[in-house]
Formats: C-alpha cells, structure tokens, sequence
C-alpha cells in the first residue's frame, strides 16, 4: 500500500446525493472488486492500481473548520470515494476529528463504512442530534466478500457493529449493494440491527474479470438481480423493515 501524506485544497464538497460531503482520503484500502469509485483516478493522477494507494489528507479537519463557518448547514456524507474507517484512520483519525468538528456545529451526518472501527467513535457518534450510520453488506458468504471485498472487515463484524450502534440508539442502515451472490442469507441477520435497507444492482463493470473468472456470470445477469432483490424487500418487509430498491425505482422514474 503506497500512503502519502497531503494537504488538501478543500473538504467540504457539494453533493449529488446528499448536501455536502466529506473525503478525508482519496483512495481506500478496502480496495472492493466492483468499486465505483475507481474512476477517482482520472482526475488524481495516480498510476498505481486501485486500491494499492491511499493519499491522506492531514489537513482535513483544521480544512473543514474553516469552510463550514463559511457555508449554510446541510447534511454531510462520509465519505463519497472512499471508506471513512479504512486502515489508516486507525493511525491518522481524520475521520473522527472532521466528526468532532460537526458536532461541535451539530450539522446532520450520514455516515457509510465497511469497516467496523466505526466502533471507535461510538461516543462521539452519539452525541449528534442527527445522525445515520450505514455499513454496506453485499453478501451474507464470506468466501464471496474475500473475492468482491478483500481489504473491508468480515461481514460478521460488520452485522455486529450494526447491533451495537442501532442498540446505543443510533439510527443505522444497511446497503445491499451492488447485490453479490447468496445476498439472500442477509435476510435472517440483519432484522433488530437496522432501521432502513437500500438494495441496488452492481452498475459498473469493473469487477466483470472476478465474475469471469469465479464462473459467477449468472449472478451479473437482469434476471437474477431482479429476483434476488425482491425477495430480498419480501423478506425484510415480512421483518417489518423499510426496503428502498433503488434500481427499480430508477426504472420506474423513466
Ligand atoms: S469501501 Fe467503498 S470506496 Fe472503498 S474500495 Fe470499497 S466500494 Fe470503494
């Protein structure tokens, strides 16, 4: 893993999907076989492979400081392009210090990790007013999640960080996606943990060679993805959670 110290220009991004958000690495050693964000690399110049580089930036905090006296409250998204608790936040904390600096404001935060040192934090992660968690679980086979997700925590920790937080009252979610083969076991796990399910179909092709050469094509097909994702939403609905199926939706919006 190549990790180098830099400083940062800016932190505090307008967003798509939310108000604002945060990246305080670019890059992630989580270094997922699908990731969308892989794309990051046109515009930062790095030559190495995904997932092989993480750039630190050690000005995060002191950054954001700043900028969010400047701009108008709106709910922040750690991270876009990157896992907020990747390995080296164990080292570097940016994302708890960018934490602390929005609770002391007490701006909204939805926070989206695979990793379970999201744990860490749990204090200060309960002193927001407004606060989301969301850890993304694909699939409910770890043999599946060492092909797909090799550098992000098991998917047990993951589910047990889920448990924790949503039992400390911090309002958590879970995102199946992009759905991997054997999802479906996911469906027993996280009821009790989570208050929200977003489901998605995989949308890139960055991670064709992994199904190529695991022989799991049939699980990239619209058939598939189709059913799998209902009975995903029958089953957590039968469980009394709220699904979004966010490809479906799309369709429908057409
Ligand atoms: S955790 Fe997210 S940002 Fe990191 S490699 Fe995986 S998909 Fe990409």
């Amino acid at each position: 893993m190549i990790v180098r110290e830099i400083l940062a220009k800016s932190i505090l991004s307008k967003s798509q999907v939310y108000d604002y958000v945060v990246n305080p690495y670019v890059g992630c050693s989580h270094s997922c076989r699908y990731c969308y964000a892989a794309f990051m690399k046109r515009f930062t110049g790095h030559r190495e492979k995904w997932g092989e580089f993480v750039d630190i930036k050690i000005n995060a905090p002191e950054l954001l400081a700043g900028e969010i006296r400047k701009k108008r409250v709106g709910r922040v998204w750690v991270s876009g392009v990157c896992d907020p608790y990747q390995a080296a936040e164990k080292k570097y904390r940016l994302t708890r210090r960018c934490l602390e600096v929005l609770l002391e404001n007490q701006w909204p935060v939805t926070l989206q990790t695979k990793s379970s040192l999201v744990l860490r934090d749990i204090e200060v992660l309960g002193r927001f007013n407004d606060i989301e968690v969301g850890f993304s679980i694909t699939t409910a086979d770890e043999k599946i999640r060492k092909l797909f997700e090799p550098g992000a925590s098991p998917i047990e920790e993951r589910i047990h960080a889920l448990d924790v937080l949503h039992s400390r009252g911090i309002r958590t979610f879970a995102m199946i996606a992009p759905i991997l083969p054997k999802s479906e076991g996911l469906i027993g796990r996280l009821p009790g943990k989570v208050d929200h399910i977003l489901i998605d179909r995989l949308n890139y092709s960055y991670a064709n060679r992994i199904y190529k050469e695991n022989k799991l094509e049939w699980a990239r097909e619209d058939d598939y993805l189709v059913e799998k994702a209902e009975e995903l939403r029958a089953g957590f609905r039968k469980a009394g959670i709220p699904v979004q199926v966010v490809f479906q939706q799309m369709q429908e919006g057409r």
